[in-house]
């Protein structure tokens, strides 16, 4: 027997900041634990990590060339016998002498007794190779990386709330550290509700469109640094509904779900989040993305299982995980509050951005530019069309500016700007000597 309908719930108008801060009080920190640093990228670290040995571990060169005593290059030019040679991995089988030189490679180990290396383009090959003439005088320490210059032992390398980039998993490397404190990468499962979607290259039949939610969620989850976890389609079926969200908070630690929570009579995500979970019905004084039900649905582990009831609309839903899940799925990820929000930058409307005063924040897609003929200021101009079923303009754009409620502002206004991705550069061409 299918469920009786509940009542549909009651929407509570709500401004940006009050909807953020529900959601985000509510997505608590994922159980952190031990995880291999191999399957660590982009982990949140839940303690510190203490380097117990320095790096680089032993005194080497920084160049190829020759090691020697400074003090005997103090009348260079100078003539010496090479009597060794060290590479890297092959330290010298006995120290070196007053008076005496060894070839050396970048990364080898000094040799006991010198203290100092002469780069190869000082040097002059004599004999084969049996004598070097040195043609400058050097310091003590020349061209030598001391141990423990990167890192000394017992110091603390990295802090909780520091997240696993590609450089510190390098530095864990050094380091010799292959498992870590981490909260785990949060599953995140995506749901696309609505009888009227096609996956995949399906023939459309009238009525139908293409369900390009998912696909694009799926992707964004990834990118936020979770692990996606695709839980197909359903149709506008209670039941079925039901299902599909039981399923993803049971599998899960977060579920998105797409359509089904406007106003209409079939907008059913709202009214299985309401019957099984603590949903909250929002109307947030934004466009794109009014419409946005959250919850938490209680799973037969006894978790309570943040649920996402995005609007459906294409650009309403990507917006909407820009500002509200994301930062929620962030903090499950165990990010700290300053790294939760995509960044928001000041910038230059490039073009007069229109609105119409309406009571609510307008996120409008923009390209967002550096401007290097302007002191590197950033500038923005429409993507193109600002309708919420125009994916195409907002895939080609940058950011969002955030427009307040009033007539829009003028070319070379100040606005805000969310970052969606790292802006293009205007002016110079990009040149190392630019860098
Ligand atoms: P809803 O929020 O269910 O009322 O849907 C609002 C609008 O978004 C309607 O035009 C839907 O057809 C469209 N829509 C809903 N879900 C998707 C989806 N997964 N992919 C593309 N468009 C969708
Ligand atoms: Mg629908």
């Amino acid at each position: 027997m299918a469920p009786t309908p509940t009542l549909a719930p009651v929407a509570d108008q709500v401004t940006l900041d009050e909807a953020v801060a529900h959601v985000i009080a509510r997505c608590e920190p994922l159980v952190a634990g031990p995880v291999p640093a191999a399957a660590a990228r982009g982990l949140v670290l839940a303690g510190e990590v203490v380097a117990a040995e320095p790096v680089p571990p032993f005194a080497n060169t920084a160049m190829d060339g020759y090691a020697l005593r400074a003090a005997d290059t103090a009348d260079a030019p100078v003539t010496l016998p090479v009597v060794a040679e060290v590479a890297a991995g092959h330290p010298a089988e006995r120290a070196l002498a007053a008076g005496e030189a060894m070839r050396i490679f970048t990364g080898a180990p000094m040799p006991d007794g010198a203290d100092a290396v002469v780069m190869v383009e000082r040097t002059e090959r004599l004999d084969g190779g049996a004598a070097v003439r040195v043609g400058v005088a050097v310091e003590p320490g020349n061209h030598v990386r001391e141990p423990g210059e990167d890192l000394r032992a017992g110091d603390v390398v990295f802090r909780p709330g520091d997240e696993l980039t590609p450089a510190r998993l390098g530095v864990l490397a050094s380091l010799g550290v292959d498992e870590v404190v981490a909260f785990p990468r949060p599953r995140v499962g995506v749901i696309s509700t609505g009888d009227e979607l096609v996956p995949g290259p399906a023939p459309l039949r009238p009525g139908q469109i293409r369900d390009s939610n998912r696909p694009t969620l799926l992707a964004l989850v990834a990118d936020a640094g979770c692990e996606p976890v695709d839980l197909g389609w359903v149709p506008d079926d209670e039941a079925a509904i039901t299902a599909a969200v039981e399923t993803g908070v049971a599998t899960c630690d977060a579920v998105l779900s797409t359509g089904g929570v406007s106003m209409g009579d079939i907008d059913l995500v709202r009214v299985v989040l309401d019957r099984i979970g603590d949903m909250r019905w929002m109307q947030v004084a934004i466009r794109p993305a009014k419409p946005l039900a959250f919850g938490r649905v209680p799973n037969p582990d006894g978790r309570r299982v943040p649920v996402f009831g995005l609007p459906g609309n294409p650009v309403s839903s990507l917006v909407s995980f820009a500002i509200f899940a994301r930062p929620g799925l962030r903090r499950l990820a165990g990010f700290p509050d300053d790294r939760l929000h995509l960044p928001r930058l000041r910038a230059v409307a490039g073009e007069p951005l229109a609105r119409r005063p309406d009571g609510k924040t307008h996120f409008v897609r923009v390209v967002a530019a550096v401007d290097r003929s302007a002191g590197g200021r950033l500038v923005v101009a429409s993507s193109g069309g600002q309708g919420s079923h125009q994916l195409a303009a907002m895939a080609r754009a940058d950011g969002l500016v955030v427009l307040p409620d009033g007539p829009g502002v003028e070319a070379g206004a100040e606005v805000e700007v969310v970052l969606l991705s790292p802006p293009r550069a205007v002016g110079e061409p990009m040149s190392a000597a630019a860098l």
